[in-house]
């Protein structure tokens, strides 16, 4: 019986999101749900924008894993740093135990703690890692991520290893380079940055010349990044060996163009990959329009994510209870692996 009833409510407060998320455009997607709902404590939330694609996959997760245990406030800051500091004023004015945060603009990490500070609330910032002095200064500030250098290394090596067994058709002018076009993410996100250090880096180590012919951001977005590989293809034509994307969503953007260009069809034939592995990019790699992607484990972040939060907003150890361990950042950091055809299930898996 009580349970029933627990599920009827978190019903009510389900489609409460769904209708605040709808008509967000003015208020900035608060998903009210007030202070304490069947004794739960709140935990206060943001998203950089819900217009991500990855990040609808770290919501999930969030959500489902907050079912029961804690009334999740959740808002969309739809991109914008200041709205995000509104929506964090209000959580705590509305009663948040603890906040979990996922930054628009890492630089903000001080302000949002500032603000916790005062109320003594835990901040568990969650997928755009703030500067390490952040959480050194206040002892209840913590990360859930991953190592951001880690995706370009394992992206670096999937491309080298894939360049060298396929080198016979891929270097198309025969001097044995990559001649590559890179699509980065937001420039000042740590993962875009490193992501875009380490990948080249890695392919240079395996001894591999490479020759960038473009570089720029699309940021993190599928329709943008087709408007740039439109571009780079009128200009570069044929002499691109190699798309290289900080995440799947540029991937599929990229893909998109190609597929305008005639690429995938015939024998003609572009190298792409990604980082992530959402479904829509396992897709492309099972009909050989991508050559491999890195997981990105959304599912286990916002598990983590929550289950720290959680902890926090009942006053106990973060850690208490959970599968996860803090590095010396105080960091919980979600491995990520190279994901190709061979191991395409582990990607179904971490996305279903
Ligand atoms: C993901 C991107 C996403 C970004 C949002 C990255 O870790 O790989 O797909 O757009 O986070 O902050
Ligand atoms: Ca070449």
């Amino acid at each position: 019986m009580k349970k029933k009833k627990g599920m009827i409510l978190s019903l009510t407060v389900a489609s409460s999101i769904l209708l605040a998320a709808g008509c967000s455009s003015s208020t900035g997607g608060s998903s009210d749900a007030g202070k304490e709902k069947e004794g739960l404590p709140a935990v206060g939330a943001t998203i950089y924008k819900f217009d991500d694609n990855f990040m609808s996959y770290v919501r999930r997760a969030m959500e489902d894993t907050a079912k029961g245990k804690v009334n999740l406030m959740l808002n969309d800051s739809q991109n914008d740093q200041a709205k995000q500091i509104e929506q964090i004023d209000t959580l705590i004015a509305k009663g948040a135990k603890s906040l979990a945060i996922n930054l628009v603009d890492p630089k903000a990490a001080q302000t949002v703690v500032d603000k916790a500070k005062t109320k003594n609330i835990p901040v568990i910032f969650f997928n755009k890692e703030p500067d390490e002095s952040v959480l050194k200064g206040y002892d209840k500030a913590y990360y859930v991520g991953t190592t951001s250098s880690e995706s370009g290394v394992i992206q670096g090596e999937l491309i080298a290893k894939a360049w060298e067994a396929n080198k016979d058709k891929w270097d198309k002018n025969g001097d044995g380079k990559i001649q590559y076009v890179l699509l980065k993410g937001e420039p000042g996100h740590p993962d875009a940055e490193a992501r875009t250090k380490f990948a080249v880096d890695t392919i240079k180590e395996k001894g591999i010349q490479v020759e960038e012919l473009a570089l720029d951001t699309a940021m993190w977005d599928a329709t943008k990044a087709t408007e740039k590989m439109d571009a780079w293809i009128s200009k570069y034509n044929d002499t691109i060996e190699f798309v290289i994307a900080n995440n799947d969503g540029m991937a599929l953007g990229a893909i998109a163009s190609l597929e305008k260009a005639g690429y995938f069809s015939g024998d003609k034939f572009m190298p792409v990959v990604g980082v992530d592995a959402i479904p829509e990019a396992l897709e492309m790699i099972e009909k050989d329009k991508m050559v491999g992607t890195v997981l990105n484990d959304a599912k286990n972040q916002g598990k983590a994510t929550i289950e720290l939060a959680t902890n926090a907003a009942n006053g106990k150890d973060v850690l208490e209870g959970t599968e996860w361990k803090l590095d010396d950042k105080k960091a919980v950091r979600v491995p990520y692996v190279e994901i190709t055809k061979e191991n395409i299930q582990v990607g179904k898996d971490a996305y279903k």
